[in-house]
């Protein structure tokens, strides 16, 4: 069973700064605060596919 990773993209600049493991019995995408180095700043990164 291959493990699942999604990205953690800011949602600012569009960049991918973090990758982690998906949970298959969650269903709303993720979103979190993260430090983006792009932006210089701590910005909403959310899930993508
Ligand atoms: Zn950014």
């Amino acid at each position: 069973m291959a493990t699942k990773k999604v990205a953690l993209a800011c949602s600012v600049c569009g960049s991918r700064n973090y990758t982690i493991t998906a949970n298959p019995s969650r269903t709303k995408r993720l979103e979190v605060n993260k430090f983006c180095k792009h932006c210089g700043q701590y910005t909403l990164h959310q899930e993508t596919k």
